[in-house]
């Protein structure tokens, strides 16, 4: 039996594009009749003769499969415990895997490519000028093996309208695929200042799709600078008025941080005033990955040190009628007033929390940290306490610990 360990989750260079295959996991629960169906046996069965759609079975170190040398399925190192049935992976013959969709996550984002038009100081996947097109190629290979009961997929870059017309491909089989599955494209929204664009994408009628554009300063110059693009601010809000000229659903998305934060009150007027028709607006703190990292010094700001502007912000949103929403904070560092507009944003696989929250009443409410984090973090985390006496009063019924 094959040991399935050292090479998991390589970077996506590595991966020999014409030889990935995608399989959806099946775990040795149910061996004998997973075996009898639709697994694959991938000793020595010749790679490219199993047929699509069908599975690989992963053994446990614990299973009685595990010294049955016969079986042919995976044994699964301790380090890939974490999958489970249903769950999507890319393998190749010599056993360099991707986790590519977990039926269980409560996000799933789709890398489609690496490639940008932008370089942000914060960009959490930092470009790569590379011909990465197999990408879409495997994920229209792995999308049809998704749970159809999956909530949410998200389509990442890079870019992804750089893609052109097979982002659109991805759309069409996400939409054939997984009909009731809403899609969230992030897209810097540039390239939709081509109206035609914006038509293709509104043409394919997906049910639940929403694109989320950033948008950093209501100073052209200012977003410019954030994206290190000259003209991207005219270019992105035109690409918002073209996207919701064509009924598509837009989120503008603004990371906070020492360039941005003293401006969110101004940018709140802004949207108010001139983009009040966007679907809804997200808050977001930074996540300390990519070149966040390296201009750290630039970047931080502590989030405890912008609550009143984030809060103006909020509020100006709020009265507009403009769906707030705040992204990636927790709740100890926000103002009262505004914590009933925090989401719990992080993906699961990549949400932690930090020694200080131990004891917190707030944990199942809280957001938490991203795993990144440890490299920085506020210096106000605080667990948080409810009163007893107003348990009906949710999130604004809370008091620090002292
Ligand atoms: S202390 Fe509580 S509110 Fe603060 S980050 Fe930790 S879990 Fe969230």
């Amino acid at each position: 039996m094959l040991t399935l360990s050292a090479k998991q989750n390589i970077p996506l260079g590595l991966m020999r594009p014409e030889r990935v295959r995608s399989f959806r996991v099946t775990t040795d629960a149910e061996l004998p009749a997973v075996l009898r169906e639709n697994a694959a046996l991938l000793l020595p069965v010749d790679w490219a003769s199993i047929p699509k759609g069908f599975g690989v079975v992963l053994v446990r170190p614990d299973s009685p499969f595990a010294s049955d040398h016969q079986c042919g399925a995976l044994l699964i190192d301790p380090s890939l415990l974490y999958l489970g049935d249903g769950d999507v992976i890319r393998l190749t013959p010599d056993l360099h895997i991707r986790v590519v969709y977990r039926r269980n996550a409560s996000t799933n984002s789709l890398l489609v490519t690496e490639r940008c038009n932008s370089l942000c100081l914060m960009c959490s996947q930092p470009p790569r000028d590379v011909d990465d097109s197999h990408l879409v190629d495997e994920l229209l290979d792995a999308i049809p093996l998704f749970d159809p009961g999956t909530r949410e997929v998200g389509i990442t870059g890079g870019e992804p309208t750089l893609l052109g017309a097979r982002l659109f491909d991805l759309v069409r089989s996400l939409k054939s695929n997984l009909p009731h599955t809403g899609v969230h494209i992030l897209s810097n929204g540039r390239n939709f200042k081509q109206l035609s664009l914006a038509q293709a994408l509104a043409a394919l009628h997906h049910p639940d799709l929403m694109i989320g554009i950033p948008l950093y300063s209501d100073i052209a110059s200012l977003h410019d600078y954030v994206v290190q693009a000259d003209g991207a601010f005219d270019e992105t809000v035109r690409g918002i008025l073209n996207l919701k000229r064509c009924g598509v659903r837009v989120e503008v998305r603004v990371v906070v941080h020492a360039a941005t934060y003293a401006r969110l009150p101004a940018l709140a007027r802004f949207i108010a005033r001139n983009l009040q028709f966007v679907d809804q607006v997200a808050l977001m703190g930074l996540e300390m990955t990519g070149f966040t990292k390296a201009n750290l010094s630039e970047l931080w700001i502590d989030p405890v040190d912008y609550q009143a502007e984030l809060a103006d912000a909020v509020h100006t949103l709020h009265a507009a009628r403009v769906k707030a929403l705040i992204y990636n904070h927790q709740l100890c560092l926000l103002d009262p007033e505004i914590r009933r507009f925090a989401v719990r944003s992080i993906s699961d696989w990549k949400n932690e929390y930090m020694p200080e929250c131990d004891g917190c009443d707030l944990r199942q409410e809280c957001g938490g940290f991203f795993s990144s984090a440890k490299l920085k973090y506020s210096a106000h985390i605080k667990p948080q306490r409810r009163r007893d006496d107003a348990l009906a009063g949710g999130l604004a019924s809370i008091e620090s610990f002292t």
